[in-house]
């Protein structure tokens, strides 16, 4: 079987384009744990006589399903743990929607906080921001995740991921201020290279197997070179969400429909349909975080301007006027957008595009309207002049001040006056859905009458897990592990059980 690496760019990945993926081969096999596991992960293909490569069926401890951020975790953890595993992953490069994260890792308690000085920065703060901000999550999971998101941040810095940018309180990135996601992902295919996980690109899971007495055995899988079945003891599905599946998207949230997409084009929710399949319930479907401020490049593909978002900027209509806080909730900020003409502008100066690189790639790629003064860039907007000037200089004192009578924002990175200035139309786009299976505190898929499905966990954006799509890239790496010592505990259980 081959293995395709997936080596990006670290330029081309600060993009954060949706569709754009790109990977170098290698021939390279996928070794077994060095651990001791029980069954060994071996699926070569064979050559028949004619030299056509066939798929081979294999056993492991664990598979897991997905390979991106939650995936790639649990499947480094429960190899730690001496597990044998297998990861598929159905694109022919790793990495999903993680990849593009584009601005944020959210944690407390790091310890790169701790060497910042940063203040405040406790899990109970975190806990509390994650449930004020979203009202729907759980707060038992939000406490789970808060808990663990120190731990999570200093493990992703231990394999070599820089987070040692702080700022915002609970926001780790790149020190230069790159976009997180594709880092992480290197880091994290890095990791599976150095422990030797046997990970299989361009193999789709398309079921997922259970005895008669409901235990999961394994899953189907379908390659270019054809099927084959995993017999395993556990199956950890993190096979990210739907928001790349427009119909999915109607169904579940008709609020959405004929929006485009601002995440991986992988995000399709064949995972989800195939735990359906198995019995698994689903809850929460009409979770969709729809990105308030894409970039189209074309009627499909679309960029994540998030970091300006986060890092300052003020946004407009094409009134001139400002109509929400802009570091408000994604999906709130997007209905705002949409019920104001359904796109604004994101206006921002120098000191932006100065101190954040992902803003400056963005700028170096030719995103951005640009002129000397704020009437300069004015004229270069279908925007009404008179009301956006004054919008500007209100925004100027407000800045000075810190303080935001209108709308409450608290970021004033910049005042607007450090010219040039910059303008990006943008609109909504769906980004991610965080509704899915539904899952226990430990990671447990239950079924349509909530019992746990035995050796099923599901951990990522394809889970229900309380967190409501708060700090996902968080999400990964916390419900990532759980699953993985859940799935490790029940999968030596099994072999106890057996070879008693
Ligand atoms: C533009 C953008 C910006 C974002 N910015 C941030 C941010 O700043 N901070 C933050 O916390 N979060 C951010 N997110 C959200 C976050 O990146 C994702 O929610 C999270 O990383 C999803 O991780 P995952 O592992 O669950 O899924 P994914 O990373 O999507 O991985 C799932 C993988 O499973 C594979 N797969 C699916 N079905 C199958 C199958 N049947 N068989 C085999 N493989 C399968 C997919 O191809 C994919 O590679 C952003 C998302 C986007 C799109």
């Amino acid at each position: 079987m081959k293995k395709i690496l997936a080596m990006l760019l670290a330029a081309a990945l600060v993009l954060s384009l949706a569709a754009c993926s790109t990977g170098t081969t290698s021939d390279d096999d996928g070794a077994d744990s060095s651990e001791t596991p029980t069954a060994s992960p071996t699926a070569e293909p064979e050559e028949t006589d004619g030299g056509e490569a066939l798929a081979e069926d294999a056993s492991c401890d664990i598979v897991v399903i997905g390979g991106g951020g939650a995936g790639m975790t649990a499947a480094l953890k429960a190899t730690e743990a001496g597990a044998s595993v297998i990861l598929l992953e159905k694109e022919d490069v790793l990495g999903g929607n993680t990849r593009l994260g584009s601005s944020v890792f959210n944690a407390a308690g790091s310890t790169m906080q701790q060497e910042a000085g940063t203040e405040g920065a406790t899990a109970e703060a975190f806990a509390e921001k994650l449930t004020a901000s979203n009202t729907a999550a759980d707060p038992e999971a939000i406490r789970i995740l808060a808990e663990n998101s120190g731990a999570a941040a200093d493990w992703l810095s231990s394999i070599g991921m820089d987070l040692s940018r702080v700022f915002n309180t609970f926001g780790h990135g790149p020190a230069d201020g790159s976009a997180p996601g594709a880092l992480i992902v290197e880091a994290l295919t890095n990791e599976m290279d150095a422990q030797g996980v046997d990970y299989r690109t361009g193999n789709l899971a398309t079921a997922i197997l259970r005895d008669d007495e409901g235990a999961v055995t394994g899953v189907e899988v379908s390659t270019e070179e054809g099927d084959y079945t995993i017999s395993a003891n556990a199956v950890i599905l993190a096979s990210g969400g739907f928001a790349a599946n427009s119909e999915m998207v109607a169904e579940y949230d008709p609020r959405w429909e004929g929006l485009s997409y601002s995440c991986s084009p992988s995000a399709t929710g064949e995972g989800t349909q195939i735990a359906i399949a198995a019995g698994a319930a689903v809850s929460n479907m009409d979770n969709v975080k729809v990105n308030p401020t894409a970039y189209y490049l074309d009627d499909t593909n679309c960029i994540s301007m998030a970091p300006l978002r986060i890092n300052g900027c003020i946004m407009v209509s094409h009134d001139g006027v400002r109509i929400c806080n802009e570091e408000g909730a994604y999906t709130a900020n997007s209905e705002i957008i949409m019920n104001n003409g359904g796109e604004v502008y994101m206006v921002f100066d120098q000191t932006l595009v100065d101190s954040v690189a992902a803003i400056s790639n963005y700028n170096d790629m030719g995103y951005f309207l640009s002129a000397d003064t704020l009437e300069g860039l004015a004229d270069l907007m279908d925007v009404d002049k008179e009301a956006f000037l004054e919008t500007c200089a209100t925004f100027t004192t407000y800045a000075q001040n810190g303080e935001d009578p209108d709308f409450g924002k608290t970021n004033f990175t910049t005042d607007l006056t450090n010219g040039p200035y910059y303008a990006v139309l943008v609109k909504p786009a769906v980004q991610g859905t965080f509704g899915g299976v539904t899952t226990n505190y430990e990671a447990e898929v239950l079924d349509t009458e909530g019992n746990v499905i035995p050796g099923l966990y599901a951990a990522g954006e394809c889970a229900d897990d309380g967190t409501m799509g708060e700090a996902p890239l968080t999400v990964n790496v916390v419900f990532g592990t759980i699953a993985a010592e859940n799935a490790v505990a029940y999968a030596a259980a099994g072999e106890a059980e057996t070879a008693a």
